[in-house]
This record gives C-alpha cells, structure tokens and sequence, in this order.
C-alpha cells in the first residue's frame, strides 16, 4: 500500500530551492530526497549517487526506452529524469518524497501519473535579484546562465498550475514557510507530524 506522499518542487535556477530543502529537509522524518538521474556534468562539490545520478547520454537514452523514468525532461542544456523503481518503493515504505523537478516534469505528474501530490513553486523576489545569486553562486558559464536567466520566464509563468507560490526572499522566513506548507500537507493526508501514518484504530 502506498502511504507517502509526493512534493513537487520547482523554481527557476538560483532562486534558492537547494539552500531551502537543505534548511527544512533536515527538520523533518520520514521525508527523502528523489535522487535524479541527468546528463549535466557535476557541479564541484556535488557527488554521484547524493545529488544526482550522473549518466551519459547513451545511458540516459536506454533508460528511457526501458521505461525506466516516471517522468523526464530536456532542461536548459540537459536530459533530467526520475527513476520510477525508486519513487515507487519509498512511497511504498511510508516515505514522503521530494522531487527538485523542473516545470515540465511537474506537468507531467499533474497529468499523467496518479500519485498523492503536493506541487510547491518557489519563485525569487524579482529577476534582477535572481541574475544576482546565479551570478554568486559561481557554477555556471556565461552561456549556460544566460539559458537559465532566459528560461526563467516561461516558468515563472507556471507557477498559477502549482498548490503553493513560495517567493524566497528572506531566507530565514522562507525557510518557516516551506516547513509550514510541509507540515499542512502531511496534517491534510492524515499524518502525525512524525511523517508515520495514524491510524485510528480502537484500542
Ligand atoms: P537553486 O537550487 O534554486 O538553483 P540555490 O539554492 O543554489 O538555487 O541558490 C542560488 C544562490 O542563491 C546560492 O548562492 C544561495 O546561497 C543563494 N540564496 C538562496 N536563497 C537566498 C536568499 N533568500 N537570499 C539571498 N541569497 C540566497
Ligand atoms: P540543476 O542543473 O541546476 O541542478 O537543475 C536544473 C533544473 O533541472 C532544475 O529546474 C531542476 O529542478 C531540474 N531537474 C532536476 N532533476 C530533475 C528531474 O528528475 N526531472 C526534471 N523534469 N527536472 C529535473
């Protein structure tokens, strides 16, 4: 039986959605991050198998023809995928998973895949402060930001399809907000805050 819970987040590059889920992920049980598979080289500091599953195209293609990906997409300059054996068996133990996903992917699940969701977007205060912390993070060329920077707006224009419009302006804030709308949602799917189900059984 599948008791987890899905949560959908998206947000255009740099607007901060690493920096949140590391900050809530850590105050929350029974929560695990969907590890992705992509094409996209590792960024430094970022490890094989932690923050992504780093594949080759050739790699990537064959998982698709195997059926492998619950959902995938081209993003900016590469192939982005979520593995369905492991969403699936982490629901099944009771896990809520979170999945760092793109617009399209999240589209995808709207449609297409018949999981209990929650899709949260995250947007930054404006764009000027966006090109600002893509430009302090450091990990992109000037090519690859200038994709990002130009993509931010059609997904902004996404975000009326999701549950929640989160704008990162203060991290600290932010922060409390994101774990607000995860402890709502697990209340709403009758939850403990622990992430276990109740159930409400006689004694
Ligand atoms: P994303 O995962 O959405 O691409 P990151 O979490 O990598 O974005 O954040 C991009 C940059 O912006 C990082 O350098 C991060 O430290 C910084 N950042 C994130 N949130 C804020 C915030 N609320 N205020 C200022 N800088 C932020
Ligand atoms: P980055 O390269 O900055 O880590 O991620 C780029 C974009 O790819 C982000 O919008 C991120 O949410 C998205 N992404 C990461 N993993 C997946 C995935 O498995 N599927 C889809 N559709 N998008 C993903």
């Amino acid at each position: 039986m599948n008791s987890g819970r899905l949560f959908v987040i998206s947000a255009p590059s740099g607007a901060g959605k690493t920096t949140l889920l590391k900050k809530v992920m850590g105050r929350l049980d029974g929560v695990v991050f969907s590890v992705s598979h992509t094409t996209r080289p590792a960024r430094p500091g970022e490890r094989d198998g932690v923050d992504y599953h780093f594949v080759t195209p050739e790699c990537f293609a064959a998982m698709i023809d195997e059926g492998l990906f619950l959902e995938h997409a081209r993003v900016h300059d590469d192939l982005y995928g979520t593995s369905r054996e492991a969403i699936v068996s982490q629901l099944a133990r009771g896990l809520d998973v979170v999945l760092d996903i793109d617009v399209q992917g999240a589209a995808i699940l709207r449609r297409a895949v018949d999981l209990p969701a929650s899709h949260i977007f995250i947007a930054p205060p404006n764009l000027t402060e966006l090109e600002r912390r893509l430009r302090g993070r450091g990990t992109e060329s000037e090519e690859r930001l200038a994709r990002r920077l130009h993509n931010a707006r059609t997904e902004l224009a996404a975000a009326a399809a999701y549950d929640y419009l989160l704008v990162n302006d203060r991290l600290e804030g932010a922060a409390e907000t994101l774990l607000a709308i995860f402890i709502a949602e697990r209340a709403r799917g009758h939850r403990h805050p622990s992430g276990a189900p109740i159930h409400l059984e006689e004694r």
